[in-house]
């Protein structure tokens, strides 16, 4: 039996992140080579509260962004469909100069993320059992802002504090916050975004994407439609990874269709 899968991957990093390994023109192989029809590379760019960058996320930063995705397009333009997409991280915390970014930029897919409450990394958190609570709180408070009020296309791994916390061996389960969730949903929704269904805790040891099945259904059940899939990846190895489950978990939720995006337009695909 021939698996079904998805061969549009909407998140992955080159070396141009701070966290990438691999070289943009490796990743755009790597994907031909597996047989993906569509990328859209997300380097990272994180907005802090004034001042306490510790990466050169600037102008430059971007304008080598582009000039090395341009040149991937013009080298494998006959091969595969490469978007321009970046990973906004606390857009929220700098709106006006994310806004400029964005304006000055033109990017074909937005994707929106939180990884940090307020300035505090989520991975730089000693979670424990008297806390977690709290911190969960926080940091769906931080994404109800994001939703709330920023320009993006998609909201990334909507339950990624689960990943930090299942290092400190704390299993957390967003799901469990029904009204924070339904405020966040209605938000994305009324203003037509969607959200990604993250692979990267699949093959990290949470046994489920970001966010979880059970999750995905709220969204679903909310009205949700507009979906993307990625798998995060910062090699050439864990391009796709985990597609196939991934298939099944979309279809579980009750989704029939996955979105692409072009100059920040979404397009359907029927599964
Ligand atoms: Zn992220
Ligand atoms: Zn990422």
């Amino acid at each position: 039996m021939i698996m079904k899968r998805i061969y549009q991957d909407y998140h992955m990093h080159s070396s141009i992140s701070p966290d990438g390994n691999s070289s943009m023109e490796d990743m755009c192989r790597s994907a031909i080579d597996k047989g993906f029809k569509e990328i859209a590379i997300t380097d990272h760019y994180e907005f802090y509260i004034d001042g306490v960058a510790s990466y050169r996320f600037n102008e430059a930063y971007l304008d080598e962004y582009f000039i090395a995705i341009n040149k991937c397009k013009d080298k494998f333009s006959d091969r595969i469909i490469i978007k321009k997409a970046i990973e906004l991280g606390q857009q929220h915390l700098q709106h006006e100069k994310a806004n400029r970014i964005l304006e000055s930029y033109k990017f074909d897919f937005v994707l929106a993320s939180v990884h940090k409450i307020r300035n505090l990394d989520l991975s730089q958190i000693n979670y424990n059992h008297s806390i977690i609570d709290i911190y969960s709180k926080r940091y769906l408070e931080e994404v109800y802002e994001l939703a709330d009020n920023e320009d993006f296309d998609c909201l990334a791994h909507l339950d990624l504090i689960k990943r930090y916390a299942s290092k400190n061996n704390i299993k957390v389960n967003l799901a469990k916050y029904k009204d924070e969730l339904s405020q966040i949903f209605k938000r994305l929704i009324d203003k037509n975004k969607g959200i990604e269904i993250n692979t990267s805790g699949l093959r990290q040891g949470l046994n489920e994407p970001m966010p979880s099945l059970e999750i995905l259904k709220l969204y679903r059940a909310a009205g949700g439609e507009i979906i993307t899939l990625g798998s995060d990846s910062h090699n050439i190895q864990d391009i796709g990874r985990d597609f196939e489950k991934a298939y099944d978990i979309i279809k579980a939720a009750g989704f029939d269709s996955i979105y692409t995006f072009d100059n920040r337009e979404s397009k359907r695909i029927q599964l």
